[in-house]
């Protein structure tokens, strides 16, 4: 260790001005606080013999600089989704429309009706602004909204069903991303599973012959990630609603995706509808609000009165209840399933209905911009995904471009991408980045190109 190597490491104010003046739109406090890191790193090498020299000022200023920036950029922001998965979860399932991210804005913003009456001046409901719709959009009797559709399933099943069994087919015991497993759950609510059929066959018999004095249920989950193919069976959800009536049960579905849209217009099969659930007799259907449904994440219950009036009583509703952002987001998304414009102007539903031919056109026009700017790069057709837990067997044929990148290796230039302030994720196949374009909006084109001709260079 070289102590006039210590004695020389510059004073902190010597470096604030020349940091401040590379990045100007970092507070002081950042400013100070990225020298004073800086040099404490230098002091801490110089210690360990890792540094057997000073740096110049400038390699000082430019570490200073580095870490200016990245504490000032939120952790929490916009990326461009290049991927082609339209309801990607980590990057945020499902696109708000214009007009329910204005609405949650104002929500957000100022005072708002979310607990107040104005015909009687007196305290009103909060769930009051959505369950209307909710009810008129699925044809239920009753609704309410919770966090997220782990909370819906978890409310259900501990109001209902904890102490008791509730029956549910060998083939549905799903788990979800993020270690939600219908078995665990069903295990924290007190409630006791039992499991009926086999892996790929489950017939009303089955559920029938389970039934006993302690059952609470039944329940139908939504194979929303996975299908099970071949030589299957299920049992008819009318079939399992007539079974549980028949002995005074409720009959219980988690629909996980929770489409009010018939997707077959879009050629996506096989996805059920809420309405489609509650017209077959199901007691209780539960879904997500920001899968198929294209809103803020939330956890919608609509089903019979009865048992939604005793989930509004139940201690647990409180601490699940979902804030003012996401009410105001969520009637602004149903409004417009309810004025028919949802197919429109949800992003979610225009991306997933985007045709391949506008697609194509957009995929040439990025490569296009990408060309203009030196990158290498052809229009290919992709296979693009629903993404989030919803319709697993199924692609939807798309279109990228497919960049070859000249100065660097394909994995180098997709890290770059990721890294900048406005991070891309994009794919890679066959050594080549593919940037799919469904998931691409319109006035993102001309940045993403830049984006791409400066990190691979
Ligand atoms: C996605 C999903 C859930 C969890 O929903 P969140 O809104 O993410 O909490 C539960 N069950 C099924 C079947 C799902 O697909």
């Amino acid at each position: 260790m070289d102590k006039a190597l210590l004695r020389n490491i510059p004073r902190v104010d010597e470096l604030l001005a020349p940091v401040r003046a590379l990045c100007p739109n970092a507070s002081s406090a950042a400013v100070t606080a990225a020298v004073r890191r800086t040099l404490d790193a230098l002091r801490k090498d110089i210690l360990s013999g890792a540094a057997r020299e000073l740096p110049g000022r400038d390699a000082l200023c430019a570490l200073a600089v580095a870490y200016a920036r990245s504490t000032e950029t939120p952790s929490l922001r916009p990326v461009i989704n290049a991927t082609g998965v339209v309801l990607h979860t980590n990057l945020g399932r499902a696109c708000l429309s214009e007009r329910a991210a204005k609405a949650a804005a104002d929500a957000a913003a100022h005072y708002s009706t979310l607990e107040y009456d104005i015909e009687s001046g007196e305290r009103g409901s909060r769930s009051a602004h959505v369950e209307a719709l909710l009810c008129r959009l699925s044809g239920a009797e009753s609704a309410l909204v919770v966090n997220n559709n782990a909370a819906a399933v978890l409310l259900l099943l501990t109001a209902q069903a904890a102490g008791g069994e509730v029956i549910v087919s060998r083939g549905e015991l799903v788990e979800i991303g993020g270690s939600f497993r219908v078995p665990d759950i069903m295990a924290a609510c007190g409630a006791v599973l039992r499991e009926v059929g086999t892996t790929n066959k489950t017939r009303a018999a089955d559920y029938a012959a389970a039934i006993g004095e302690n059952t609470r249920a039944l329940m139908k989950v939504h194979t929303s990630n996975y299908r099970v193919v071949g030589f299957t069976e299920s049992a008819d959800r009318a079939e399992l609603a007539a079974l549980a009536h028949s002995h005074g049960l409720p009959f219980f579905e988690d629909l996980g995706s929770g489409s009010l849209f018939d997707l077959e217009a879009f050629g996506i099969h096989g996805e059920p509808t809420v309405q489609g659930s509650v017209r077959a007799g199901v007691d209780v259907v539960t879904c997500s609000g920001d899968k198929l449904l294209g809103g803020p994440q939330a956890g919608i219950l609509v089903g019979k009165k009865q048992y939604i009036d005793a989930l509004k009583r139940h201690p647990l509703t409180r601490a699940l209840r979902v804030d003012k952002l996401t009410l105001a987001a969520l009637e602004a998304t149903l409004r417009a399933y309810a004025d028919g414009t949802a197919g429109n102007t949800l992003p979610t539903l225009a991306m997933l209905a985007a045709p391949p031919d506008t697609l194509r056109e957009r995929a040439e026009t990025l490569c296009a911009r990408l060309a203009e700017k030196g990158v290498c790069a052809e229009t290919v057709s992709e296979e693009d995904a629903v993404g989030g837990g919803s319709v697993p067997t199924q692609t939807l044929p798309g279109y990228a471009a497919a960049v070859t990148p000249r100065a660097c290796r394909v994995d180098e230039l997709a890290a770059r991408l990721r890294q900048r302030e406005v991070p891309v994720v994009a794919r890679i196949a066959h050594e080549r980045l593919l940037l799919c374009v469904r998931t691409l909006r319109a006035d993102e084109l001309d940045a993403l190109a830049a984006a791409v001709a400066e990190c691979g260079r």
